[in-house]
């Protein structure tokens, strides 16, 4: 029950009528309801209607003693305040009243002075403790509220549809939603407080999640999403991100898997599609081109200008076809894994110097300079696919030919940059401006402006490059300036 701060009730219990009228003068002068008893029933009486906060009790009357009284004050209410009447040769007895629950005593005959200090001393007293049950009251409260956090939390995460786990700073499982223990295999009864490895098999999935909550990661936006593969036929995509307080302090990291398997399926089904139709297009379209080709060259001189313009476009748009299901084939292939398994020692060098070898004349036809800038030669021998390696920097290249004006210049300059080899195609051509470059890199995507509206592509040439850098276990940056050209960064392990 909660106990009130109100303290001016107070009862005075005395046989004496003096000493009863005294105490409710002085008392009342100050502001206090007095009531008084001469007896004890008729004390325990007002006890129980009134509850006042204060007794001032006299331990000697006839009948029901004092010290009976107090045990029964103690028994109604414990927060009542008893302060002992007493004789100066009672004193012992206020004493023994004391220990056994009285909270002070004061000695007749008294001045009003005396029994302020007492009752001032009462009053603060019932204050603190007031205080005391506040608090007590706010702490409990605080708890339950926790509580209540702590099932709110529990409740969100087991109605997510995906996969969820919580991880704290140490790496530990705090909390996993049902859908987590499904996608793992957990058992139900399998309780979430040890190491991450203990729930979860993939170690590059662990090493993210600790890194993330050793605050690894500066930049979320910077944290890659996390393809497992648990099986032949299980694909889950994990998204993490930190857990921050207030002070934006790591407090650990949360993890959402979801099940890809079918979307991979579906995905597998479409290249397999593409690859076939891109298969069975290839040989009537080489063929066709061919024979246009051979058209134009028996008819030179003979057809009319019409005619010959009408020929030459029909074989410029059969080769553009060629050239796109030449990508497609090889975005399939690279997608199946299959055009980077032939790694062996290559020298860099030598590829590039073929390339620009093969492109110089296309360079000419332009009036472009297009000039090879070995530093630090000869560069290590790398461990990597030579025909990835081809297909990679024959479309930087070629990109950099086809995207710069007449009489441009291009540069293929090769380093050694750490563990890596870094190899940038720098040209001072159209450029890209910055809202087409975090796109270049998607499949099918032109940039459409006047200067490369007359210029055929695919759009596949950039995403094949990316694809391939990435299976080489390499990275690809691009910097440019809007009408003063590109460089495109490819940086390649050397193993
Ligand atoms: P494609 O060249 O077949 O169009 P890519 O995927 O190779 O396809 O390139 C995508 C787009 O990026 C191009 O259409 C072009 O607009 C732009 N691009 C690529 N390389 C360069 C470059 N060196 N300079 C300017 N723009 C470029």
């Amino acid at each position: 029950m909660e106990k009130s701060t109100d303290t001016t009730h107070i009862l005075v219990v005395d046989e004496e009528k003096d000493i009863r009228d005294r105490s409710k003068r002085i008392l009342s002068k100050i502001g206090f309801q007095v009531m008084t008893a001469s007896r004890a029933e008729e004390a325990l009486d007002l006890l129980e209607r009134e509850k006042p906060s204060i007794v001032f009790l006299d331990l000697k009357m006839i009948g029901m003693g004092g010290m009976e009284v107090l045990e029964q004050v103690r028994k109604i209410d414990e927060t009542i305040l008893v302060i002992i009447i007493t004789e100066y040769a009672k004193i012992k007895l206020a004493i023994k009243a004391v220990k056994q629950g009285a909270y002070d005593f004061i000695l007749k005959p008294f001045e009003p002075d005396q029994m302020h200090i007492v009752i001032n001393r009462a009053c603060e007293k019932i204050r603190l403790i007031y205080e005391a049950e506040k608090l007590e009251r706010k702490r409990i409260r605080s708890l339950l509220d926790l509580g209540y956090d702590k099932s709110h939390i529990h409740t969100i995460f087991e109605s997510f549809p995906m996969g969820a786990m919580l991880t704290n700073t140490d790496g530990q499982l705090v909390l996993m939603n049902s859908a987590f223990r499904q996608l793992f295999d957990l058992s139900p009864d399998l309780k979430p407080d040890s190491q991450i490895e203990d729930y979860v098999s993939d170690k590059g999935l662990c090493d993210l999640v600790k890194d993330i909550s050793q605050g690894k990661y500066i930049d979320h936006n910077d944290i890659p999403d996390y393809e497992l593969n648990l099986s032949d036929k299980k694909y889950f995509l994990a998204k993490a991100q930190p857990v921050l307080d207030g002070k934006q302090k790591c407090l650990g990291t949360v993890v959402n898997v979801m099940d890809i398997s079918n979307m991979k399926v579906l995905d597998q089904l479409k290249s397999e599609f593409v690859a076939k139709v891109s298969h069975e297009l290839r040989s009537p379209l080489s063929t066709i081109h061919e024979q246009l080709a051979l058209v134009i060259k028996n008819m030179a001189g003979e057809a009319s200008t019409d005619d010959q313009h009408i020929l030459t476009r029909a074989k410029e748009k059969t080769q553009g076809l060629i050239s796109l299901i030449g990508d497609l084939l090889d975005l399939s292939r690279i997608e199946e894994g299959i055009i980077c398994h032939e790694p062996k020692p290559v020298k860099l060098e030598e590829i590039l110097e073929n390339i620009v070898d093969f492109l110089k004349t296309r360079a000419d036809g332009k009036k472009q300079s297009l000039t090879l800038d070995f530093i630090n030669t000869p560069l290590p021998l790398m461990v990597a696919d030579p025909i990835a390696l081809e297909s990679i920097f024959g479309n930087l290249i070629s990109n950099a030919i086809n995207y710069t004006q007449d009489g441009g210049k291009i540069t293929v300059r090769a380093d050694l940059s750490g563990i890596n080899i870094k190899v940038q195609v720098i040209d001072n051509g159209f450029g890209i401006e910055d809202r087409h470059l975090e796109n270049i890199f998607e499949r099918f995507y032109r940039i459409k402006n006047e200067k490369t509206r007359y210029i055929t592509g695919t759009g596949l040439g950039l995403p094949i490059v990316e694809e391939l850098t990435k299976s080489l276990g390499g990275l690809i940056d691009v910097k440019s300036n809007p009408g003063r050209g590109s460089t495109f960064t490819v940086l390649l392990p050397i193993k």
